[in-house]
């Protein structure tokens, strides 16, 4: 890491727009909300470096259907081309972060020999993107940045049309399996103190789990007024970017003074220092979400198929 960031500060200084591939590739590109301030670190050819940028829109733009813009109006975006082909499992994005050092930079590494058509269906840009909705949090509550991201990654795939409603839904209900089964031992506050390399589908896929509860009892408690949308886009309004660290009960109790009536701190009081996995279970059920082996049947007639509905169907722009 210490060579890429130095490779980068260097590169900095001579910022140009430039085919040249020892050179950054330096651009911007507006999305609603915001531009997006791009640098493409070489090799790469022009092309390449083009549909690259291109693509970066379209995955910041998925993040705009959550509430109609992007979160930070000028993030900083840094594309690191890499060969290592054994990170991130064949994936065209197999690394991405981001670092808030007085500004908030996503930084994708990217294997730039695949098939641009492949970074479109790859989730790594938006689960990245969808981070800047919520401030930087400790790490003993990086359960709920995690989680956060990985509820949105799906749904906001899925209302751009990247995956299917079925793609999506199954997807969170593999990922709430593999987090019931990681340390059950452990709470989420635990499992996050812990580390990613000690539990890590508990702590990405206990804070989606309590995304999601969270999202349905917004939105069946005022008929589809308010939703987990809803109240990040109020959130925004009032306290992003933020440059500094948030807890997790300081969040939380922020967005429950942002909606009628309290929701995420009873969440966390129930399960944010219990052993054990949010129960989906049922919220699964009522949304008709059947998950039948390593396939899902949506079924159009349950309780809240009309919410279950609302969170994935593709977005009207
Ligand atoms: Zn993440």
């Amino acid at each position: 890491m210490r060579t890429v960031q130095a490779a980068v500060l260097a590169l900095l200084v001579t910022a140009q727009v430039s085919a040249s591939s020892r050179e950054a590739w330096v651009t911007e590109a507006e999305v609603p909300g915001a531009t997006l301030r791009i640098e493409v670190l070489p090799p790469f050819d022009e092309e390449k470096a083009r549909e690259i940028v291109a693509w970066l829109r379209s995955a910041s733009s998925n993040v705009t259907l959550a509430y109609g813009r992007f979160p930070n109006p000028s993030p900083r975006v840094v594309v690191i081309p890499t060969d290592n082909h054994s990170w991130g499992g064949g994936s065209p994005v197999p690394f991405g972060r981001v670092t808030r050092y007085g500004e908030e930079k996503i930084e994708l590494y990217v294997n730039i020999e695949r098939p641009i058509d492949e970074f479109y269906a790859d989730w790594t840009a938006t689960h990245e993107f969808s981070h800047l909705m919520l401030p930087y949090l400790g790490d003993r509550h990086r359960w709920i940045s995690e989680g956060f991201a990985s509820y949105y990654q799906n749904v906001l795939m899925s209302r751009a049309g990247r995956y299917t409603a079925e793609d999506a839904w199954r997807k969170l209900g593999a990922g709430f399996e593999r987090g019931r089964a990681s340390r059950p031992e452990l709470s989420p506050n635990e499992a996050a103190s812990a580390g990613v390399r000690q539990a890590r589908m508990k702590i990405y896929w206990s804070g989606a789990a309590v995304a999601l509860l969270a999202d349905v009892e917004l939105r069946e408690r005022s008929g589809g007024k308010e939703s987990l949308d809803v109240v990040l886009d109020r959130l925004q309004r009032c306290c992003l970017p933020s440059d500094r660290t948030w807890s997790g009960p300081e969040l939380f109790s922020k967005l429950d003074s942002l909606v009628e009536e309290a929701v995420f701190m009873p969440l966390y009081r129930r399960y944010a220092n219990r052993a054990g996995f949010p129960d989906t279970r049922g919220a699964f059920t009522r949304l008709g979400v059947e998950v039948d082996g390593s396939g899902v049947r949506l079924r159009a007639y349950a309780e809240l198929a009309d919410i279950r509905s609302a969170i994935t169907d593709v977005a009207e722009l």
